[in-house]
């Protein structure tokens, strides 16, 4: 097993956790205290931590996640000049686009910045999903949904970022962060949204390091003893609230709403309310960050006008997010809010916008570049549930098997 000897309030620590986690890689945490436990772990003095022993024995001093992945055999090389398809983003959109492709003999490569499963991956318990009447990790979900895209060929690029995309000449050439690039003949934008952030004062100064955005499902255990804030009131931030309240001392919820039952699933709520260490504060923002080095103490305010300190080391904001699409908007395919318009959204006034010109309607998950499609949560009115990104991951291969017979 993978042994992970890290200081507790290590970023690097922390990045490390959350990608063995979401990759569904077994490993065991030692938190480093002192130099006595450094000298227990057989680490010198000034070897940099965090350390990972590889189940071999094999150790890697401060690697980079790209690093960590390439031990663990995650990452492998593109094995085509050209796909039928390429996928961008690895979330239940993506993966489901995957499982389907390759299903159906296309020749698929699915393109990740991170690891398998997307938002969905961080959740520690999805109960909505048909099929898993006790609900079932996010991140074993996205591992099962990975092993069946594997198992019917596709393949799988991960720590690999989109980050530029052109259609020339009906191929769809992706450019990846690490200069690399990919061929295809058609595309899915699959890359759903990013954490949206708090805009406070010092907020690169904590992060991971008693801030974190996400439901922090890899930290849960971590939280004994402590006062975690979650900031937040939809389904993610209900989730996380349970999540941690089986641990720590006390969950303090902070919404800016009056009530839960605005944004958060009926089920959630009737957990929470009954959960003696869980205590939602209404019409509050977090509004202040301050500690020496790690997060110490925190203000709310509520109302907009009255604050309170509260001391802890631990907030995690689950406030939704947006997609990040200035790539698209670069290469004319329309917007709204940032989200990839497809399909029937794209007529206005009875007409196509003038970029389209085919004579036929563009598929319902097209966007105005034919045989460019948007899956999941990045695309303009999708309903934002592991379902509904699974049915269009789904939709959006039939779309492009159409576009496919049309070249
Ligand atoms: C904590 C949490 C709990 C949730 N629980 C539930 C639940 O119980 N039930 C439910 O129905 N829904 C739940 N949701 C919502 C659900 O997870 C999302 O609606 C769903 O994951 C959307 O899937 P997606 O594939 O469209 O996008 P995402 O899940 O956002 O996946 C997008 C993927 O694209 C990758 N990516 C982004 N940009 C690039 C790029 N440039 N290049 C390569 N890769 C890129 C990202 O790293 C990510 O892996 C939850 C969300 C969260 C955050």
């Amino acid at each position: 097993m993978v042994k992970l000897y890290s200081y507790p309030d290590s970023a690097d620590g922390y990045q490390i956790r959350d990608f063995l986690s979401r990759s569904v890689v077994e490993y065991h945490y030692v938190q480093i205290n002192s130099s006595n436990g450094l000298v227990q772990a057989g680490i010198g003095n000034n070897e940099k931590l965090p350390v990972v022993e590889l189940p071999d024995g094999h150790r890697l001093y401060d690697p980079s996640l790209q690093d960590l992945a390439n031990h663990l055999g995650l990452v492998k090389p593109m094995q085509q000049k050209e796909y039928d398809l390429s996928i961008f983003g690895a979330g239940p959109a993506g993966l489901s686009a995957a499982v389907y492709a390759a299903s159906e003999g296309l020749k698929v490569a699915l393109i990740e910045k991170l690891a398998v499963g997307g938002q969905a991956g961080t959740s520690s318990l999805i109960e909505n999903y048909m099929g898993f009447p006790k609900g079932i990790r996010g991140a074993e979900l996205a591992e099962k949904a990975r092993q069946q895209a594997v198992k019917f060929g596709a393949e799988i690029l991960l720590l690999r970022e989109g980050i530029r995309g052109e259609f020339i000449d009906g191929k769809a050439i992706g450019y990846f962060a690490d200069g690399n690039t990919i061929l295809s003949k058609a595309n899915i934008c699959a890359t759903g949204i990013d954490y949206q952030r708090l805009n406070v004062e010092n907020e690169p100064q904590f992060l991971y390091k008693g801030l974190y955005y996400g439901a922090g499902a890899s930290e849960a255990m971590m939280c004994k003893n402590e006062h975690v804030f979650v900031v937040g009131g939809g389904n993610s931030a209900g989730q996380a609230v349970l999540n941690f309240s089986a641990h720590a001392r006390k969950v303090t919820m902070l919404v800016r709403g009056h009530a839960l039952s605005e944004t958060l699933s009926q089920y959630l709520i009737d957990r929470i309310v009954t959960r003696k260490n869980v205590e939602v504060l209404y019409h509050t923002e977090l509004t202040a960050m301050e500690g020496s080095h790690n997060l110490e103490q925190i203000t709310v305010t509520t109302n907009k006008e009255e604050e309170q300190k509260y001391s802890t080391s631990k907030v995690f904001v689950c406030i939704g997010g947006k997609p990040r699409t200035q790539w698209a908007k670069d290469i004319g395919i329309i917007c709204k809010d940032d989200y990839l318009v497809t399909g029937p959204d794209l007529i206005t006034n009875s007409s196509l916008p003038a970029s389209w010109t085919l004579d036929r309607q563009p598929y319902y998950l097209e966007t105005n570049i034919p045989g460019s499609f948007a899956a999941g949560d990045v695309r303009y009115g999708a309903v934002k549930r592991v379902a509904a990104a699974v049915g269009e991951g789904a939709m959006a291969v039939t779309f492009v098997h159409k576009y496919l017979t049309e070249l």
